[in-house]
């Protein structure tokens, strides 16, 4: 069945959909985005990924082209139209169409485009399996709280996990702790039982899954801390995993080439993705 997509206003066929050759998110990657999961008809967090959007728009001066009550109209709509009950929705907005300058005239009309994507339905058996990681450096600027479109160390990172057989690149900061992975939040348990992820700042995107999983692990008396760990901590950890609105959570068995305690997916983990598997069952609704 063939594929439509929101383009500025309109329902088009995404096949020959396009936008203007100078927007400035084709010149200058000078825009957001976000991605949304679809379970089972419902948009999975979607309060959490809106407030999100909202303030990627504000941190690049972008204003918001609609509110969100026709934004989630249209999200339902092209869900509707393209008969997609499991999948995902890619929603981007850029800055908008102006002769190519660094700096942007005031008052630009931001252009706004939405896709919708079919994916298999949740399996409990296939996101229990164990993954592989790589490492990269971590070369991003420093505001990578900010959703933006400009993804470059990210795809090429991810280039170099697929490269090399790995579902996923983690980042290294210079001081050799790890930030996040190229599509998704790094997560280490260690072996006294505390969930450990980075500190949401500047240096990691604050990942929907990554807050909804340190709810439930508190709502279900985890331990659980937001703070830097190093590579080496990691590859001595019980368990690692990586979380992200499409990957979910997937346990990590392996970093580089050192495998994560017995290389099987660890109790916490597994406990994990079966509280965020309900949560996402009861609609993905706020607690
Ligand atoms: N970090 C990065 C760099 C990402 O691209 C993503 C996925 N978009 C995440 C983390 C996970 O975020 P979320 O849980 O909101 O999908």
């Amino acid at each position: 069945m063939a594929l439509f997509a929101y383009v500025n206003g309109r329902y088009e066929l995404q096949r020959g959909a396009g936008v203007h050759i100078e927007d400035r998110g084709y010149q200058f990657a000078d825009g957001v985005y976000e991605v949304i999961a679809v379970q089972n008809g419902r948009l999975i967090d979607e309060v959490g990924h809106l407030d999100r959007l909202e303030r990627s728009l504000s941190a690049l001066e972008i204003a918001a082209p609609m509110d969100r009550a026709p934004l989630g109209l249209i999200m339902r709509r092209l869900l509707e139209k393209n008969r997609i009950d499991n999948g995902m929705i890619y929603l981007q907005i850029t800055r908008g169409v102006a002769p190519r300058n660094h700096a942007f005239p005031e008052g630009m009309k931001p252009s706004i485009v939405m896709t919708a994507r079919r994916l298999k339905p949740f399996s409990r058996s296939h996101f229990r399996q164990g993954v592989c990681v790589i490492t990269r450096p971590d070369t991003r600027w420093k505001r990578c709280d900010i959703k933006s479109i400009s993804l470059l160390p990210n795809i090429l990172s991810k280039q170099e996990a697929v490269r090399s057989g790995a579902f996923e690149a983690w980042l290294v900061d210079d001081a050799g702790n790890i930030t996040e992975g190229a599509s998704s939040n790094a997560w280490i348990v260690t072996g006294d039982a505390r969930v450990v992820t980075r500190d949401a700042g500047g240096a990691i995107l604050n990942g929907i899954t990554r807050q909804r999983i340190i709810a439930l692990a508190r709502e279900n008396g985890l331990s659980l801390e937001e703070r830097p760990f190093s590579l080496e901590e990691a590859t001595e950890a019980a368990e690692a995993f990586t979380t992200s609105s499409t990957a979910l959570l997937r346990p990590v068995v392996k970093i580089d080439d050192r495998v994560i305690a017995d290389g099987e997916p660890g109790p916490f983990s597994l406990k994990l993705l079966d509280l965020y598997a309900a949560h996402m069952e009861r609609g993905g609704e706020a607690p």
